[in-house]
C-alpha cells in the first residue's frame, strides 16, 4: 500500500484533467498493457494498476475521496482489482473490439452460412373472411438470389478471383509497435469485406450484389377463425440467405374490418337485436341474422331490456392453437335484447297506451340494484357501457 503510485501519475494526466482526457488516456493504456497483447512480464501489474486508477478517477465520489484523503480515501474501492474480472468490466468489451475488429466470433459468423431476413406483410380481410377463412393472394417486393449467377455475382462462366490484399483469408494484420512491444491488430479486409474474394466480371443481372428485387404474388391460406394480430408463418417466403444459408420466413399478420352490426369477442359473436314494447311484453317470432344466414330465434312474452339469447355454435371456428388451421367446434352467437320505447305516436296508438296504461296502475317500484351493473360487467367491455 505505502508504495501505490498515484492515480493520476498511472494514467499520465494532470490532477485537473477532464473525463474525457482521462477515457482517453486509460484507453491508450489499457490498449499498451493489455496481456494478450503485451508479453512483457510486468505488463498485467501495469494493466491491473491502470485499471484501478481508472476505475477511481472516473467515478465522481471515488475521485473527490481520493483528491482529499489519497489511497486511503478509496481502499475498498481498489480492493477489487485483485480479482479482475474481464466480464464483469464495463470497460473492456469495446477496447476488446478495437483489439480485434469485431472479435473472432463475429468474423467466422461473417463468413459462415447465414438465415436470411424474417419479413412481415400486414394483411386486413373481412368479419366472414376471418370467420370463415380464405385464400388471398399477396404481392410482395423481397430480395431473392439472383437467377442470373445463382447467387455468385460473377458472370456465368467466370468465377471470382481471390483477394491479394488478405491472400483469401478475408481479414488482414497489421503489427503495431510500441515502446513496450508489438502486437498484432486483424481486422475484416476492405478490400473483399472478409469474403477472401473478388468478383471481377461482375453478373450482368445483379451487378455483382448477388441478389435482385422481385416481386411476388404468393398464396396465403388463412384458416377460418384468425383473430386481429394473428400471425401465418410462410416458412421460406422471406430474405435471401447469406453464404448458403436458408431463407427467412415471411410473416403475414391479420388485420379484421368491424363489422356492421357483429362484435367478435374470442369465438363467440355478439348482435344487439331491438323489438317493441309489444313484441317483448307479448312474444314473438323473429328471425336474426347470424354469420350463417337468418335463423330463427322465440320472444318469449315478458322479455326484459338487456336479456341475452344464446344461438349455439353459430360463432366462430375454434381455431386449434396448438395445431395447423384444424378446429375443435365452434363459438356461440349471443343476441342481446333492446326494448325500443315508441316515440311519434298516432292517435290511435295514444288511445291504445292510456287504454293500457288505466290497467297498468300508477305504482313504481324501485329497481333492485344491480342489474346494470351485472350487465356492465359481463358485457361491458364489448359494448363500453
Ligand atoms: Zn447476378
Ligand atoms: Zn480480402
Amino acid at each position: 500500500m505505502a508504495d501505490k503510485r498515484d492515480y493520476y501519475e498511472v494514467l499520465g494526466v494532470q490532477r485537473n484533467a477532464s473525463k474525457d482526457e482521462m477515457k482517453k488516456a486509460y484507453r491508450r493504456l489499457a490498449r499498451q498493457y493489455h496481456p494478450d497483447v503485451n508479453k512483457d512480464d510486468n505488463s498485467s501489474e501495469r494493466f491491473k494498476e491502470i485499471n484501478e486508477a481508472y476505475e477511481v478517477l472516473s467515478d465522481d465520489d471515488k475521485r473527490a475521496a481520493y483528491d482529499r484523503f489519497g489511497h486511503a480515501g478509496v481502499q475498498n474501492g481498489g480492493a477489487g482489482f485483485s480479482g479482475f474480472d474481464a466480464a464483469g468490466f464495463g470497460g473492456f468489451a469495446d477496447i476488446f473490439e478495437e483489439f480485434f475488429g469485431g472479435g473472432l466470433g463475429g468474423r467466422r459468423q461473417r463468413r459462415g452460412p447465414r438465415r436470411g431476413a424474417d419479413l412481415r406483410y400486414d394483411l386486413t380481410i373481412s368479419f366472414e373472411e376471418a370467420v370463415f377463412g380464405i385464400e388471398k393472394d399477396i404481392e410482395i417486393t423481397r430480395a431473392e438470389i439472383c437467377h442470373g449467377c445463382n447467387g455468385s455475382g460473377s458472370e456465368p462462366g467466370t468465377a471470382p478471383e481471390r483477394c491479394t490484399t488478405c491472400n483469401g483469408s478475408g481479414e488482414v494484420r497489421r503489427v503495431q509497435q510500441s515502446i513496450l512491444g508489438s502486437f498484432v491488430n486483424v481486422a475484416t479486409c476492405p478490400n473483399c469485406q472478409g469474403t477472401g474474394e473478388v468478383i471481377t466480371t461482375p453478373c450482368k443481372v445483379c451487378h455483382g450484389r448477388k441478389q435482385v428485387q422481385r416481386t411476388r404474388t404468393i398464396k396465403v391460406k388463412i384458416p377460418a377463425g384468425v383473430d386481429n394480430d394473428t400471425q401465418i408463418r410462410l416458412t421460406g417466403e422471406g430474405g435471401p440467405g447469406v453464404h448458403g444459408g436458408p431463407p427467412g420466413n415471411l410473416y403475414v399478420v391479420i388485420q379484421v374490418k368491424r363489422h356492421e352490426f357483429f362484435q367478435r369477442r374470442g369465438d363467440d359473436i355478439f348482435l344487439d337485436l331491438q323489438i317493441n314494447v309489444a313484441q317483448a311484453a307479448l312474444g314473438d317470432e323473429v328471425t336474426v341474422p347470424t354469420i350463417d344466414g337468418e335463423e330463427h330465434l322465440t320472444i318469449p312474452a315478458g322479455t326484459q331490456a338487456g336479456a341475452v339469447f344464446k344461438l349455439r355454435g353459430k360463432g366462430v371456428p375454434r381455431l386449434d392453437r396448438s395445431g395447423r388451421g384444424s378446429h375443435i367446434g365452434r363459438g356461440d352467437e349471443h343476441v342481446i335484447i333492446q326494448v325500443a320505447i315508441p316515440k311519434n305516436l298516432t292517435d290511435e296508438q295514444k288511445r291504445l297506451f292510456k287504454e293500457l296504461s288505466g290497467t297498468l296502475g300508477k305504482a313504481v317500484v324501485p329497481q333492485q340494484r344491480g342489474f346494470f351493473d351485472q350487465l356492465k360487467e359481463t358485457l361491458g367491455d364489448v359494448f363500453g357501457l
